[in-house]
């Protein structure tokens, strides 16, 4: 973590700020190593502090290495007040986007009590740290994508018309669990038939009939990383309109795969799959963004969507998943996670089958 802690206080010392006050989930992990649900980070020019209180205190001990353990007991603000003077913090950052209104008001009551202290908003610190994945989170991302492709190759042998959606998402789940995964890593989406077309179609109760595409996109959650892939199938024989529909996803997500390198904007890469759905006819179909960066959150930078301006670089995770949604008819998508690497270079992390439309049960 101290690499982890170096970086941050370049970035700190950018903004001008000599302590950051960390909250988020995330950004605490990220920067501490802490996988408890309750501490605050502090760190300073020369010191980082983990608060947290009696429950927590033997986990911190062990996880954060390098870190200062403060018993916050039941009391933060004076805990915090105490440390901020004793450190002589002057300009304390803190994360805008993630603390409630209440806690900006009760955290301002600190620069009443600490000489010289003034609390200063910032945003996406960060995550723009986290954006660039190094080798160990890239091992965890891998391993959380093989747990999805292993599910997969399971739940092709499980399918079949009767079941409901919500049966098929627990089977994705316990498989994921029993092979190590500590859970989800977001709702499982199950969509069958008319429901494929919804982009996001969590599991519902509605059963699993002959003809239908069943759209399954979900993924494993192992060391605190994500994977994301999706998987559209057909029950019994496709109809030549589903292999139509389904055929062209499958060449816009080839040609985005091969497309994405480091050094192209989100928007450049996104633009790639889009006109080739455009000029089969389905432009208005593809509503949503072509990918997302993925790593201790599901969702996080780069964007990679038509209005992404974000830069792509060598060692950042993104989602490929175009889509065809037509109401009422059905929908498929198809979703691999992609490593970039230097020099136009990349690693696919999901290998499950996809080369042609699958018929199953
Ligand atoms: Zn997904
Ligand atoms: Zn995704």
């Amino acid at each position: 973590m101290n690499r982890r802690i170096d970086q941050l206080r370049s970035a700190l010392d950018a903004q001008q700020l000599d302590g950051m006050f960390i909250v988020q989930p995330e950004n605490r992990r990220y920067i501490s190593g802490f996988t408890g649900t309750s501490g605050y980070v502090v760190i300073t020019a020369d010191k980082a502090f983990f608060i947290t209180d009696f429950r927590y205190v033997d986990q911190a001990r062990e996880q954060c290495v390098g870190y200062e353990i403060v018993n916050q007991g039941n009391a933060l603000l004076p805990t915090l007040a105490d440390l901020l003077k004793r450190q002589h913090v002057k300009r304390l950052g803190f994360e805008q986007d993630f603390v409630t209104y209440g806690d900006v008001q009760r955290y301002k009551t600190l620069e009443e009590v600490v000489p010289g202290l003034s609390l200063v908003p910032t945003s996406g610190v960060l995550e723009l740290l986290r954006i660039i994945k190094d080798d160990s989170e890239v091992a965890s991302i891998q391993r959380a994508a093989d747990i999805a492709d292993a599910a997969f190759t399971h739940i092709l042998g499980y399918l079949r018309p009767g079941l409901s959606e919500k049966e098929v998402a627990l089977e994705l789940e316990t498989f994921m669990r029993k092979q190590g995964a500590s859970g989800p890593s977001f709702e499982t989406i199950v969509a069958s038939g008319w429901r494929s077309s919804l982009p996001h179609g969590v599991a519902s109760d509605k059963v699993l009939e002959s003809g239908d595409f069943v759209k399954m996109d979900y993924g494993a959650f192992y060391e605190g990383y994500c994977s994301d892939i999706t998987r559209t199938v057909v029950l019994g024989k496709p109809s030549d309109k589903q292999r139509e529909v389904y055929n062209v996803v499958l060449e816009a997500q080839r040609l985005a795969l091969e497309a994405a390198k480091a050094g192209m904007t989100g928007q450049e890469l996104d633009a790639v799959a889009r006109s080739y759905i455009a000029g089969k006819g389905y432009g208005e179909a593809f509503g949503h963004s072509l990918g997302h960066g993925i790593g201790l959150q599901i969702h996080e930078g780069p964007r990679v969507s038509s209005s992404g301006s974000d830069l792509l670089k060598p060692q950042m995770v993104i989602t490929i998943e175009p889509g065809i949604y037509l109401s009422q008819w059905g929908g498929v998508r198809i979703e691999d996670d992609v490593l970039l690497l230097e020099g136009g270079e990349k690693r696919i992390f999901t290998h499950s089958p996809k080369q042609e439309l699958i018929s199953v049960g």
